[in-house]
């Protein structure tokens, strides 16, 4: 089986409802999605950055875990879940799982693979903003309600206050809510510290009584927003 992978290493989340929990960030190579701001664009190219078959990338993941005795693994891309990835994906999951490891997905929030999050432990599911370029899937947002309450977040990135207000539409649209949205403050590339688009973001949420919680990546605050594999 041909696996599209970027890199495999050991990293402090630094986004989201599970900032700084230690994981394996398992990194696809491929993205044909095209958001504006995307922070990997070194990803977008499909193509097998690592050189390794199945069993070589199991091997470098329990090697990579054993190193800290870190039972956890992460997802991501590019688009994890790309069709092209989707056996890989599925044929991971199942040996991870054997194997003890929770396991969270970083979804693109274009598609749902019910093959995987069946298995899988947690998914970390985009709803795009205008500041993406790309349309948000609320629909999709539905079916996780439906199909996976309590095992999955939503996570939009917020740029300016038309981004804050579609989100705020979107949200009334929906029936249920019980679940965590996660307002990603953007932070783009050649931009210093955005501090006053992080205190904004805060007071609009503020005023209207918390509809979302605003989470920064403090990766990017730590190391800036260009920096890899932190
Ligand atoms: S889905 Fe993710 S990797 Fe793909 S373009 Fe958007 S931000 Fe970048």
């Amino acid at each position: 089986m041909k696996m599209y992978l970027n890199s495999i290493y050991l990293a402090t989340e630094g986004e989201g409802v599970h900032v700084g929990t230690p994981q394996v960030f398992v990194r696809y190579q491929g993205c044909n999605i095209g958001c504006l701001n995307c922070d990997s664009k070194d990803t977008w190219e499909f193509k097998d950055g690592m050189g390794l078959d199945f069993h070589g990338v199991l091997a470098e993941i329990n090697a990579v875990s054993l190193q800290q005795k870190i039972k956890r693994v992460s997802i991501t891309g590019g688009d994890p879940l790309h069709p092209m990835f989707e056996d890989s994906v599925l044929a991971l999951v199942k040996e991870l799982k054997k194997d003890g490891f929770y396991i969270n997905i970083e979804a693109s929030g274009q598609r749902i693979s019910h093959k995987t999050f069946d298995l899988i432990d947690y998914i970390s599911f985009d709803f795009k903003t205008p500041c993406t370029g790309i349309k948000g899937q609320l629909n999709l947002i539905e079916k996780l309600s439906e199909q996976y309450p309590n095992k999955f977040q939503i996570k939009s990135v917020v740029e300016t206050r038309k981004d804050f207000d579609y989100l705020i539409v979107q949200k009334e649209k929906l029936e249920n809510t019980d679940f965590p949205w996660v307002i990603t403050p953007s932070y783009n590339l050649n931009e210093e510290f955005p501090k006053e688009r992080f205190n904004q973001i805060i007071a609009w949420n503020e005023d209207l009584h918390f509809p979302f919680r605003v989470i920064a990546q403090q990766h990017k605050l730590l190391h800036g927003p260009d920096k890899k594999q932190i």
